[in-house]
């Protein structure tokens, strides 16, 4: 059986060390607000180079302290891809904003060219999401943010540690964010997430926002919310970012397998394979375009092999419930027709790498 994720797995790979620093955190009593939540912040802000790190409750709450604290509010349009989590649109719900979808490009991200069209008096930003661990074309995005006067915001939760242009995801506008659920590149053992900023005002309201809107000196100077990252969790980060640099390796290395083992195949359309210009990409995920998409999922499944259809197949446009109706994306439709994931993770051997590569090729011979 090859899962798509073992979560189990991957904490008895450090299962000692992770013991240890539970046993030190709580032993210590220090569970909110504690010191190794402002090393975490510390040591991650220097990672990504970047002037504010701030830990937070999860990547949906990241998002929309984002939004609050850069006054974003009802009436306000932000303009982002449909091939995203439902976490994204609904950070702009909660602040009374109106997500306007685009079309996914050939890379699987926000399509460049079906930006600029949708563009009115009401839009304030653009929201690319780094999807699959991967950076949007940045220069376009900002040119186009530039010629209208509109923000950046980046939903980076599938990208920490991704580059463009030597720049890291999450630093390109006004604030980007990141969430360690479990099975995201950094996770953490439960829900976990982070806003960056390199601009020390939002940074202030964003850390009274996420604390009851209390000062450092404990003073309550506006309303706030509670969405702090608990220290423990903080503690588990910040030792897992010291190996995350060979974490990165070892996914490119998996992705460079999987791109020669199966580039030859032409009912594949593979995502790029490891760059290092301008792109920089850390593959949270795998996402292939398939022929027979659903056979070669229940062939591999047959086989013992997972994979999954991301967003449980539904891009955001498709959620009637939510408003979105007659919403017409037929280049996103097209792709969630044929998308698939491989596993890419810290658990997946060589062994099991080359036996999904065997398989595949099998499928289609
Ligand atoms: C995971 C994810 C989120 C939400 O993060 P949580 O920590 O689960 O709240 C938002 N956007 C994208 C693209 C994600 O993959």
């Amino acid at each position: 059986m090859i899962p798509f994720f073992n979560y189990s797995e991957l904490f008895k790979q450090n299962q000692s060390e992770y013991l240890k620093i539970i046993e030190d955190v709580c032993s210590r009593g220090a569970f909110i607000l504690q010191s190794d939540l402002e090393e975490f912040e510390k040591n991650a802000a220097e990672f990504i180079n970047v002037k504010n790190f701030i830990g937070v409750a999860n990547g949906t709450d990241a998002i929309w302290l984002g939004l609050k604290a850069a006054g974003i509010e009802k009436g306000d349009e932000i303009i982002l891809p449909s091939h995203t989590y439902v976490a994204s649109p609904a950070a702009l719900h909660f602040v009374g904003a109106r997500p306007v979808l685009t079309e996914c490009g050939d890379d699987n991200m926000i399509d460049i060219n079906d930006i600029e069209h949708r563009i009115n008096e009401k839009t304030k930003a653009i929201m690319p999401v780094q999807i699959n661990g991967r950076c949007c074309d940045m220069e376009a995005i900002y040119n186009i943010a530039s010629k209208y006067n509109l923000q950046i915001f980046e939903d980076s939760a599938q990208a920490f540690g991704a580059k463009y242009n030597n720049r890291f995801a999450g630093t390109f506008g006004l604030f980007g964010t990141f969430s360690f659920y479990p099975a995201k590149l950094l996770g953490c053992f439960g829900d976990g997430g982070a806003l960056v900023t390199n601009d020390d005002d939002l940074a202030k309201k964003v850390r009274l926002l996420r604390d009851h809107g209390r000062s450092q000196s404990g003073e309550v100077v506006e309303w706030g919310f509670n969405s702090r990252l608990d220290n423990l969790q903080a503690a588990i980060l910040n030792f897992k970012l010291k190996s995350y640099p060979n974490d990165i390796t070892r996914r490119r290395d998996i992705a460079m397998q999987y791109n020669n083992g199966l580039k030859d195949i032409k009912e594949l359309i593979l995502p790029p394979p490891p760059a290092y210009k301008p792109y920089f990409d850390v593959y949270q995920n795998y996402e292939l375009r398939a022929e027979k998409r659903n056979e070669l999922k229940i062939y591999l499944e047959s086989e013992g092999i997972k994979t999954i259809i991301q967003w449980a197949g539904s891009p955001v446009h498709s959620f009637d419930k939510l408003g979105f109706k007659n919403i017409s994306l037929p280049k996103t439709d097209s792709f969630f027709n044929k998308c698939l994931m491989l596993p890419i993770n810290m658990t997946l051997s060589n062994d099991d790498v080359n036996k999904i590569i065997l398989k595949i090729n099998k499928f289609y011979e």
